[in-house]
């Protein structure tokens, strides 16, 4: 059966809008139309703003509550490492109607080099890594990824410990885009980020955090890949000095165009367990205006909603604290 929503407000494909309704198809497809389409009978009205769920891009759902990050606001999350039986039942429970989980999209396990990050990490359980011994061992590594329903492959570059050799880390590239999956890197240190570049990688798991980098690869970057913020992990609101260089960096790939996911790495570290308005201020401190913060949080192809009841202000100063208090639309939210 087709629904129909309308509220006061609708923000969606970059812009806050009025006078128009969500239409959402009986496959779940959402699309936003002009309201007059809205049939008077049966269609649901909201005050305040109506929005595409909000998305963290960077959460370790073993290391998190899920239904208190939901009850939070996220609406939808991607888990960037863990083991990946454990993730993949807790997708499969998200799914299910009226489940009280946000949505999971979720990586495979960290696919490291040997003995390499962060398998000498007392956080990482045993079956959240996989080392990768060759570029024929990268293709395998993909497909068992891939076998396990993961819609990303995960890969680390720490400049801190043994490092995949470049045709390893491009065969791990290729092999996923050949199965149409998008590869996120963990990239610390030094030449990290670099090495991601040149292996045709998608994103960074995190703003790169460790140096300054020079302008041509932020240039680069910029061009090629999308960067998952993580700002707030750099001192959970008592900032060390990493946190400037992230922001500067975030900056700079912002003013040549680069696009970013709102991502907090949930799960490490005393970070708040829904919608983190630090993230939020160090988005725009880094350049993006509310909308663009908005776009950063959300996607097109949304089948879920989120709604902020007294209506989203996008006054750069009140935003963050209005965001904040938008909740996962279901079936049991009921319009006042
Ligand atoms: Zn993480």
């Amino acid at each position: 059966m087709v629904r129909w929503l309308v509220a006061d407000s609708i923000w969606w494909g970059g812009r806050l809008r009025k006078g128009v309704a969500l239409r959402i198809a009986e496959n779940g497809a959402i699309k936003p139309v002009p309201a007059e389409l809205a049939p008077l009978a049966g269609t649901r009205r909201f005050p305040g703003t109506l929005l595409p769920a909000l998305v963290d891009a960077h959460v370790h759902s073993a290391l998190v509550d899920l239904t208190t990050v939901r009850a939070g606001g996220i609406g939808s999350v991607w888990d960037l490492g863990g083991v990946p039986t454990d993730v993949q039942d807790l997708a499969a429970r998200a799914r299910q109607p009226g489940s009280p989980l946000p949505r999971i999209r979720y990586a495979g396990p960290f696919l490291i080099a040997p003995g390499g990050y962060p398998s000498d990490r007392p956080w990482a359980p045993a079956g959240s890594w996989r080392e990768i011994t060759s570029p024929a061992d990268a293709a395998l590594a993909v497909a068992e990824a891939q076998s396990s329903g993961a819609g990303l492959i995960k890969v680390t570059a720490h400049a801190g410990g043994p490092m995949l050799p470049p045709e390893t880390m491009r065969a791990l590239v290729e092999a996923a885009h050949a199965s149409g999956l998008e590869v996120v890197v963990h990239a610390e240190g030094a030449g990290t980020v670099a090495a991601a570049l040149a292996a045709g990688a998608d994103m960074l798991a995190h703003t790169p955090w460790s140096e300054l980098l020079g302008d041509t690869l932020v240039r680069d970057c910029a061009a090629r890949m999308r960067w998952i913020s993580t700002l707030d992990i750099h001192g959970w609101g008592d900032p060390d000095p990493a946190r400037e260089i992230a922001v500067v960096n975030l900056r700079r790939f912002i003013e040549y165009g680069g696009s970013v996911r709102y991502g907090t790495d949930l799960g490490n570290g005393p970070l708040p367990a829904g919608i983190n308005v630090r993230e939020i201020r160090a988005l725009q401190e880094a350049g993006l205006d509310p909308n663009a913060v908005l776009s950063a949080m959300t996607e097109n192809d949304s089948r879920e909603l989120s709604w902020v009841p007294d209506g989203l202000t996008l006054e750069p100063e009140g935003f963050p604290d209005s965001l904040a208090t938008a909740r996962v639309l279901d079936d049991s939210v009921r319009p006042r």
